[in-house]
């Protein structure tokens, strides 16, 4: 599943390729058939991302006439492309680039919305780290108030938006914060320790375009150069010696989803 880090690179990699020109856009599945015909000969004026969401302004100059609200979910794509690869009924956005073409498809959600529902959509989420002028005391402030193991608030996108089931993992074992521990259980200095290796960490993801957590000291090599499978240090490692103590790796459901820890590294 796309992570934070996914929506802020393809916001950065859309901006970068659709920059002053009129966007041709299609719907060939037809489903988004209206909203591609308001794009349509637009030009992107903003793209944002924030958490896992993503929001394309089109318009004129300054003037927006079409929102877009995207969410990949948990198997959405949004590539660009030089070859037609996809068949045309699970296109459900396509447009056109100076570089390529770019087609979204299997999203959770791709719908035109007004200024008062992006509001709605944000208000409801918790600082993004890869924000500027996101705030570590709002995750401190939530965080001290949940009941709920740090494992499931981590995912909680009303806490900390961005964070996804590979991410939670691997920061938790940074820090040896077991995530059965009950989120309000966490120190202050523990969750600002914690929100400033989710800054770090993210920056490289969205710099490489993908997950790489283990450090060149326990994995041998820069982030950039580790292979896919020494990136990471527990996430779908169960079974497996942990990297940094030997001992086997464990799984568990933690908020509904797998979740991978080493008992001693992270004992409590
Ligand atoms: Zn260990």
């Amino acid at each position: 599943m796309p992570e934070g880090h996914t929506i802020h690179r393809l916001s950065r990699d859309l901006k970068q390729d659709l920059k002053n020109i009129f966007v041709a856009a299609s719907s060939p599945q037809g489903r988004f058939a209206e909203g591609a015909r308001l794009i349509d000969g637009k030009e992107l004026i903003r793209s944002e991302a924030w958490g896992k969401h993503l929001f394309l302004s089109f318009g004129h100059q300054q003037s927006v006439a079409a929102l877009v609200h995207i969410h990949l979910g948990l198997i959405g794509k949004f590539r660009p492309k030089t070859l037609d690869t996809e068949t045309k009924e699970s296109i459900r956005l396509r447009l056109k680039g100076n570089e390529s073409f770019w087609d979204l498809t299997g999203p959770q959600d791709c719908r035109l919305i007004d200024k008062s529902e992006y509001f709605h959509l944000i208000e409801r989420l918790g600082p993004d780290p890869l924000r500027r002028g996101s705030n570590v005391k709002d995750f401190q402030a939530s965080l001290i108030q949940k009941k709920v193991p740090i494992g499931a608030a981590l995912l909680d996108q009303s806490i900390v938006a961005g964070i996804g089931n590979v991410y939670r993992a691997e920061f938790l074992f940074l820090h040896g914060i077991n995530p059965n521990r009950e989120a309000s259980k966490v120190s202050t200095s523990e969750a600002a320790d914690l929100w400033f290796t989710f800054q770090e960490l993210l920056r490289i993801g969205v710099r490489l375009n993908r997950i790489v957590t283990v450090s060149q000291d326990d994995g041998g090599a820069t982030p950039g150069r580790l292979p896919r499978k020494r990136s990471l240090y527990v996430y779908k490692r169960e079974g497996l010696p942990c990297r940094r103590c030997s001992n086997e790796i464990t799984i568990g459901k933690i908020g509904g989803r797998s979740c991978w820890w080493c008992s001693v590294c992270q004992p409590i």
